[in-house]
């Protein structure tokens, strides 16, 4: 299996256009140590030209151009066979919307992430002009199937979260809403794990990543009130369905006893560990935790 990391920065990317915390501020400024990141996406393939997109950031277009492997062969041709979405989140979703160029789109979502996408969505109906534009394949919780004839297989595992910001108070909660993934390539019996968004502990989450040669996990926040103490927000990591990874209480431990290749992904700009020699980064990679960076190549 191959593996691009097409983007490793939580929603608003680093930097975020509205920010100018210390750390956007230092990769604004050109900073040793801070390198920009584009709004998480990974892109996987077993043969290495046809690959699935798991989530579809707003930053789609400027990904799929810097990454070769995912640019047409044809006049009208994508190599992307497939769109994989781990929960509703716009940083999740809205690229969804910005391949309407008339291409037919596979889909593969959970049922309760599909009906919060499309349901009293008029924007969505871009993508309805004509039959069959979008195909979605429904993902069933804990249950191996195929993507595509790919021979890359994948079981959706329920991971601790919420559901999006603009879907709170108006939708039941699902087990369905945040989902985490385990992908296995049928020739290689390569396994990746892929956890972007997790509110903390679970055994559905320990079990995948016990079982998983490389995964993704969580790297949201570093402590809880990150956002607080920056003087940029009232809530809290945990209010956002984000397990810190410092703090007696953080996932650091967790992560650590895991014994395939860790790399945290979905960084907030705020998150210390997007500077290569903070104190907080030196911890992570004590403990044999890699950052994802934008343009990192897997091979498994
Ligand atoms: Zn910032």
């Amino acid at each position: 299996m191959e593996v691009r990391v097409l983007g490793s920065a939580a929603g608003g990317g680093y930097p975020q256009w509205n920010c100018g915390c210390a750390n956007c501020e230092a990769v604004r400024r050109g900073a040793p140590g801070a390198r920009a990141r584009t709004q998480e996406s990974i892109a996987i393939s077993a043969d290495g030209a046809s690959w699935f997109l798991i989530n579809v950031s707003p930053e789609i277009r400027s990904q799929i151009e810097s990454c070769s492997a995912l640019t047409p062969r044809a006049s009208r041709h994508s190599p992307i066979a497939g769109l994989v979405l781990t929960n509703g989140d716009l940083d999740h979703c809205l690229g969804l919307l910005s391949l309407r160029e008339s291409h037919p789109l596979v889909v593969y979502a959970t049922e309760a992430v599909r009906a919060g996408f499309t349901t009293g969505n008029v924007l969505y109906r871009t993508l309805e002009r004509f039959p069959g534009q979008v195909t979605w394949s429904a993902l069933a919780l804990d249950r191996e199937q195929p993507l595509g004839d790919s021979g890359l297989y994948l079981t959706a595992i329920s991971t601790p979260g919420k559901p999006p910001l603009h879907l709170e108070g108006i939708r039941p909660r699902s087990a369905e809403d945040n989902i985490g993934l385990l992908i296995r390539d049928a020739r290689s019996g390569g396994r990746l794990a892929y956890f972007s968004g997790v509110a903390g502990p679970s055994d559905g989450v320990a079990q995948a990543l016990a079982q998983a040669d490389v995964f993704f996990f969580d790297g949201t926040f570093w402590s809880s009130d990150e956002l607080v103490v920056a003087g940029l927000g009232t809530r809290r990591a945990e209010d956002m369905a984000h397990w810190p990874v410092g703090g007696p209480e953080g996932s650091l431990a967790f992560l650590a006893r895991q014994p395939g290749r860790r790399i945290l992904i979905h960084v907030n700009n705020t998150n210390p560990i997007l500077r290569d020699e903070s104190p907080e980064r030196q911890a992570l990679t004590t403990a044999g935790i890699e950052v994802a960076v934008d343009g990192m190549e897997l091979s498994l």
